[in-house]
């Protein structure tokens, strides 16, 4: 019996591995432009952490939280999101004390119980930004500014950033009465989850998967107090000047308790449908104050790193194949002898043989082909190979399939005449040889400029 993973956790597996690492070496340049360090917080907390912060009323808390009880009777949540934990962290480690802003970034695993399906699983990975301290319209035109930088240079074009603002606690007691009125007018058309946290939060019910995205161009918009309005406009002022593309979109609204004011989403210029969102964040005035730490304003995004591969998939090119594939044709070949004597065909396939200890190629040959691994990698070429002890033919065919551009081959006569065979295995697919002491400058020119 086989085990298989669990229904929404998947492998990631090369080549789509590289592309992920190729969006987290991204947004670490982009980071440290911005002044943004990294903060490395736990897979694990208190479930009470995001009962309390992310809201007990939210989708994520009620319905797709991983939480258990472990041994010691603790309850406890795999981290759905990773604002929490930073502020949670922020807050345990004083880091209020190292004055100005804390800029931190994090990127890691999150966990939701949610229906998997393509560009929603079980497990995913989020990049993740917070600037704890900053008051100013500044720090959200800063922060949203540098997700747009961040998805250009991972290889997206064309995002667009949806900006709203939900107001500040003010805004919202006077928006409630409006709002829940509109939405007791028609509770049929609310779903069974919303009319049940309707009375508690009524905003829920505008963010809902099912009727949210109808409820929301029909209810009443937010009046927002001249404060936050002002705030509001300098976010989109300061957000011109710095050529970010974005729009207002008055009837978005984000699914966590803690916004305040400026929220945004980035979505995917294509399709539609509910898995077109790459990123999301937004103010939190009051989430610092509210877990126990001191009045620190806030603002930052979680951007869905699955998302951002699934649309550069194919766009990236492959940069972790090897460049160099070195082969060793040693005499003797071919270095597998045959289990028993079969006519015409003796040998060949490693798979009609077995394997000989120390191939068909002297010593020396294979030592020194895999001496010269060596000296390649710290030149700083990307070398693989297969095994010295297979015949030409079944290192050749390794050589092509691991998508080097180079194969280079050494066998008893070249050792002994001081030349290396270089073949490119692309499109030229030529050979010539090269004098034993110039190849890295030899393989070095040969190599296609990235
Ligand atoms: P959605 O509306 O798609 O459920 P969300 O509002 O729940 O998204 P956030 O909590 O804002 O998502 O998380 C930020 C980003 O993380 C999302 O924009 C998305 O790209 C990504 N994300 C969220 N949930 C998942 C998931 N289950 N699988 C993959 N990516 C996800
Ligand atoms: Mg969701």
């Amino acid at each position: 019996m086989t085990i298989h993973s669990l229904r929404g956790f998947r492998d990631i597996l090369p080549p789509d591995s590289g592309v992920f690492y190729a969006i987290e070496s991204a947004a670490r340049e982009v980071f440290k432009l911005y002044g943004y360090r990294e903060i490395r917080i736990p897979t694990l907390e208190a479930r009470e952490l995001f009962v309390k912060s992310t809201g007990d009323t939210t989708d994520i808390v009620q319905k797709e939280m991983y939480a258990f009880t472990d041994q010691g009777g603790r309850e406890i949540a795999a981290r759905p999101e990773g604002t929490p934990g930073v502020v949670r962290a922020y807050i345990e480690n004083n880091l209020s004390q190292n004055g100005g802003n804390g800029k931190y970034f994090y990127m890691g695993g999150m966990f939701r119980a949610e229906r998997p399906q393509a560009g929603r699983y079980r497990e995913f990975e989020q990049i993740g930004a917070e600037c704890i301290g900053a008051h100013g319209a500044f720090a959200d035109a800063e922060s949203i500014s540098m997700l747009m930088e961040m998805l250009k240079k991972a290889g997206l074009s064309g995002c667009m950033a949806e900006i709203n603002s939900l107001g500040c606690a003010t805004c919202r007691a006077a928006y409630r009465a409006g709002l829940l009125g509109f939405l007791k007018t028609n509770p049929a058309a609310l779903c069974e989850v919303c009319r049940t946290r309707m009375e508690k939060n009524p905003l829920r019910a505008l963010d809902c998967k099912l009727d949210g995205p109808r409820l929301a161009l029909e209810a009443p918009a937010i009046k927002l107090c001249p404060s936050c309005q002002l705030h509001f406009s300098r976010v989109q002022e300061l957000l011109s000047a710095l050529n970010a593309p974005f729009k207002v979109n008055k009837s978005l609204v984000r699914g966590l308790d803690y916004y305040t004011r400026t929220i945004f989403e980035v979505k995917t210029g294509a399709s539609g449908g509910s898995q077109d969102a790459l990123a999301g964040g937004g103010r939190y005035d009051e989430l610092v104050k509210s877990m126990g730490g001191p009045d620190a304003p806030a603002v930052g995004w979680a951007m869905g790193v699955d998302r951002v591969a699934l649309l550069l998939k194919g766009l990236i090119p492959e940069s972790d194949a090897a460049q160099v594939f070195v082969v060793c044709a040693g005499s003797g070949s071919p270095a597998v002898v045959p289990i028993e004597k079969s006519g015409e065909e003796p040998y060949w396939e490693g798979r009609l043989g077995k394997i000989q200890q120390d191939g068909g190629n002297t010593p020396e040959a294979s030592s020194r082909a895999f001496a010269l691994l060596g000296e390649l990698r710290a030149a700083g070429i990307r070398t693989d190979f297969s095994d010295f002890n297979l015949s030409l033919k079944s290192q050749l065919r390794s050589a092509d399939k691991s998508g080097a551009y180079l194969a280079l081959i050494l066998g008893d006569e070249e050792i002994k005449n001081s030349v290396y065979a270089l073949k490119f295995l692309k499109e030229k697919k030529d050979q010539r040889n090269v004098p034993a002491a110039e190849i890295i400058p030899a393989i070095k020119a040969a190599l296609p400029v990235k």
